[in-house]
């Protein structure tokens, strides 16, 4: 890694249409530092910076700021002023790079430094992510005018991961000029989250990524599962949207493409609110009233029979796509990693995920399964188990961290 990495720190911005998460890292070694979030951009009256800190002694040191930020170009300045005074005071020359989050990237493969072509390309993807990918180009505006010329940026996108997708798994059975023209085609997202768990697997199994087949559940208010092969992507659930697969709190999954058709000729829906039914008021909320998965739990657990179906579909999907990726991988399956806030905290998931899978070469230990919760990461599987079971806390920012010091630095974030 070059000096200026080392002298230095990575600020990670993920930059939404009213809000913008941050983390900041110490560049050598990548040790993350403060992070926190900027809420409601564009409502001046009700705009917050809220950053957290924690110590070595395992406290942590919170801050909650209201001051009018009218856009996200004041939200970084606003930032910078607050990390000047509480984490350094010559914070604007330490910061060596930035890493965007960014969720559409088309056909770009990996992280790669910003730059006209990149911003283009970004921008022809907005129509295929209308709510994600705009913020993400303000978020990089902002950036590069508080930041100046002399800082790389590099963005960092959650379809990268995928882009190893074969076109059998990637290519809808529509009328070609769709693909051609339109590029539609499935594309995948969390690929980001779903990198980071293949490695970090790899890493606690003690064998090379490259060696690694895995079934990678990243299961949280928006869920994904995929299949990864030789430490590849070769299969996701996700598709041209984030709508396709598993049922999520408030998305639907996997659904008969006749459906949204039959729903507006017969009840006069037009497209948008059609839209807005199947990504919003469907999924768990639309089978119960409710898209947290700990509240349908707990009504389950007093005998709500519909949360109690609830529960049910959304684990028989997960299940089904286990099953998929595991032909997908031709019955090779090394690791099943669960994560996310429902993957990462709820025992009973995992166990009806992977009950009664012994035949598939799943064995849960119970006990470990229990005690796997609230950011812990470990091993869930007997050690008699085939296919091991692990469950690893996601960390997007400290993959996005990892993927710029190896655009910006060297290919350091590679082996990581
Ligand atoms: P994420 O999108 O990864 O932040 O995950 C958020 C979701 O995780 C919430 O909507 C909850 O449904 C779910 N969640 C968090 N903790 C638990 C838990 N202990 N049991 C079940 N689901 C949980």
């Amino acid at each position: 890694m070059g000096a200026a990495a080392e002298a230095g720190r990575l600020l990670v911005i993920n930059a939404g249409s009213s809000s913008l998460k941050f983390k900041l890292f110490a560049a050598a070694p990548l040790v993350a530092g403060l992070g926190g979030l900027i809420e409601r951009i564009g409502d001046a009256a009700n705009s917050t910076l809220s950053a957290k800190l924690r110590l070595p002694d395992g406290s942590t040191q919170k801050w909650e700021d209201k001051t009018p930020i009218t856009n996200h170009t004041t939200a970084l300045e606003k930032l910078m002023r607050f990390l000047g005074d509480n984490v350094s005071s010559s914070i604007e020359q330490e910061v060596a790079a930035v890493g965007h989050r960014i969720v559409h990237g088309l056909d770009i493969a990996k992280a790669v430094l910003l730059d006209d072509a990149v911003i283009k390309k970004i921008e022809k993807a907005a129509a295929l992510a209308p709510l994600h990918n705009p913020p993400g180009l303000a978020g990089i505006a902002a950036a590069q005018k508080v930041f100046g010329p002399a800082v790389p940026h590099v963005a960092v996108f959650d379809t990268a991961f995928h882009q190893t997708l074969p076109p059998h798994a990637y290519m809808y059975a529509l009328p070609m000029e769709y693909y051609k023209q339109h590029s539609i085609r499935r594309y995948g997202f969390h690929g980001t989250s779903h990198k980071y768990l293949a490695e970090t697997a790899a890493a606690m199994m003690g064998r090379p990524l490259g060696q690694l087949n895995a079934i990678t559940c990243h299961l949280g208010a928006g869920s994904s599962v995929t299949a990864v092969e030789r430490g590849r992507s070769v299969d996701t659930s996700m598709g041209l949207t984030p709508l396709e697969g598993l049922v999520m709190g408030t998305r639907c999954g996997d659904l008969d493409p006749a459906v949204p058709l039959h729903i507006m000729r017969t009840t006069g829906v037009g497209a948008a609110e059609m839209d807005a039914i199947l990504n919003k008021r469907s999924g768990l909320l639309g089978l119960c009233g409710n898209n947290d998965l700990r509240n349908v739990i707990e009504r389950r657990a007093k005998g709500d029979p519909e949360a109690a179906l609830a529960m049910d579909v959304f684990i028989y999907r997960v299940r089904k796509y286990v099953g998929a990726y595991t032909t997908a991988l031709n019955g090779h399956v090394d690791a099943i990693v669960f994560s996310a806030g429902i993957g990462e905290n709820s025992p009973l998931v995992r166990a009806l995920v992977c009950g009664e899978l012994q035949r598939l070469g799943v064995i849960i230990d119970a006990e470990a399964n229990a005690e796997m919760v609230g950011g812990r990461q470990g091993f869930i599987s007997k050690p008699e188990s085939r296919v091991k079971v692990l469950v690893v806390p996601t960390d997007e920012e400290l993959s996005i961290a990892q993927q710029t010091v190896g655009v910006v630095f060297g290919d350091m974030g590679e082996q990581m």
